[in-house]
C-alpha cells in the first residue's frame, strides 16, 4: 500500500494510539510516525518497545510538519491539549482524534485550531479493557466501524483521505452526526459500562456478607461483566462527564425496563420474561450475522486478547 500521509503524529500513546501505530506498520500507509505522551514512563516504555518511529518530548516537537495528527487522550483533556499544540501545527495538515464523544470534544477542540487546519473528528468503536502503551495490537481495528463526525463547512477532501487511512487500518468506515453519534454510543457502550461497573460493585459489597464466594464461583455473566469493568477509569469518568444528556437519556430508559422485569418477577409473569429474552436473544444473532462478534461460547475468551 502506498503512504497517505508522510508523518503522522500520534498525541497520547495508549491502546488506540499504539494499536494505530502498529495496524500503520502493516498497512504501510504513513512515512513517518511521531508520538507523544504526558509522562516520561509512558515514552521510555515507547521507545524501549519502538513504539513511533520518533517519540517526542513536548507536543509541539511531534506535530511540528506533520499532516496528520491525532489525538488519543482522554476526552476530558482534548481541548487542553489542542490549545497546546495548535501554533505548532503546519497549514493544510489534518488534526483528527479518537475520542468516545464527539459533541463535546468538537467544542473543545474546534476553536483553537488556526485556519487552513482540517478538523475532521473521529472514533474508532473497538477497544479492549487494557490501557497503556503496552496494550496495542495491529488487529484491533479489523473489521470494526470507525465512525467519522465531519464538521460544518469542513473540507470533503481531508474527510475522504482520512476515510481511506481508516480503511486501510482495517476499519469499516461510516459518517455521522455528532449529536446522532453519542447517542448511539451512549446505547450501544457507555450505558452497558456504567450498568457492569453497578454489577461489580455490587457484588464487591455481597462479597463482603458472603465471604468470597462471589468471586470464587463467579459465572460467567458475572465474569464478563468484571472484564468490561475493568475499563480504565480515567477514560470511563470523562466519557459519563462529556456525554451526560446521552447517558441519562439511556439509563432513564434501562431503569424503567428493569423496573417492568422486577415487577414481572414479583407477580410471576412468566409470559413477560420469556417474551423479553427471547427478543433480546434474536438481536445478539443480528450482532453475529452482522460479523462483530463471535457465536464461540466463551465469547472469544480463549482468544489470544
Ligand atoms: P490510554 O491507554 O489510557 O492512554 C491515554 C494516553 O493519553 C496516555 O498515553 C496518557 O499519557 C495520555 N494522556 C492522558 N492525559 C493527558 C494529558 N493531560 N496530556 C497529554 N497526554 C495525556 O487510553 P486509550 O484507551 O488509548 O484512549 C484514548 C482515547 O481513545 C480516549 O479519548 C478514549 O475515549 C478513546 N477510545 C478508547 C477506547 C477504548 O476502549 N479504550 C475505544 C475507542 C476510543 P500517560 O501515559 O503519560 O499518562
Amino acid at each position: 500500500m502506498s503512504v497517505m500521509y508522510e508523518r503522522v503524529a500520534l498525541i497520547g500513546l495508549g491502546l488506540i494510539a499504539s494499536s494505530m501505530f502498529w495496524a500503520m506498520k502493516r498497512a504501510g500507509v504513513a512515512g513517518e510516525v511521531t508520538g507523544y505522551a504526558r509522562s516520561e514512563a509512558t515514552r521510555d516504555t515507547a521507545r524501549r518497545i519502538g513504539l513511533c518511529d520518533r517519540v517526542c518530548d513536548t507536543v509541539a516537537e511531534a506535530v511540528e510538519g506533520a499532516d496528520l495528527v491525532v489525538l488519543c487522550v482522554p476526552v476530558g483533556v482534548m481541548g487542553a491539549v489542542a490549545a497546546e499544540m495548535a501554533a505548532h501545527l503546519a497549514p493544510g495538515a489534518t488534526v483528527t482524534d479518537v475520542g468516545s464523544v464527539k459533541r463535546r470534544v468538537i467544542d473543545a477542540v474546534g476553536p483553537h485550531l488556526p485556519n487552513g487546519v482540517h478538523f475532521v473528528p473521529g472514533h474508532p468503536m473497538a477497544g479492549t479493557e487494557h490501557s497503556g502503551p503496552e496494550s496495542g495490537f495491529a488487529e484491533l481495528f479489523d473489521n470494526r466501524w470507525t465512525l467519522l463526525v465531519p464538521i460544518e463547512g469542513g473540507d470533503p477532501e481531508a474527510v475522504s483521505r482520512l476515510r481511506a487511512y481508516w480503511e486501510a487500518l482495517g476499519a469499516n468506515v461510516e459518517e455521522m452526526e455528532p449529536e446522532h453519534h453519542d447517542l448511539v454510543c451512549a446505547v450501544t457502550s457507555h450505558a452497558p459500562h456504567l450498568i457492569a461497573y453497578t454489577m461489580v460493585g455490587v457484588a464487591d459489597d455481597l462479597r463482603r456478607v458472603t465471604d468470597s464466594e462471589v468471586i470464587k464461583f463467579s459465572a460467567a455473566g458475572f465474569r464478563d461483566f468484571t472484564r468490561i469493568a475493568a475499563s480504565d477509569p480515567t477514560m470511563w469518568r470523562d466519557v459519563f462527564l462529556t456525554n451526560k444528556d446521552a447517558t441519562l437519556e439511556v439509563l432513564g430508559r434501562f431503569t424503567e425496563e428493569l423496573f417492568a422485569l422486577q415487577r414481572a418477577i414479583r407477580t410471576g409473569d412468566g409470559d413477560h420474561l420469556y417474551d423479553y429474552f427471547t427478543r433480546t436473544r434474536a438481536i445478539r444473532r443480528g450482532i453475529i450475522e452482522a460479523g462483530q462478534d463471535t457465536d464461540a461460547p466463551d465469547f472469544g475468551r480463549g482468544a489470544k486478547r
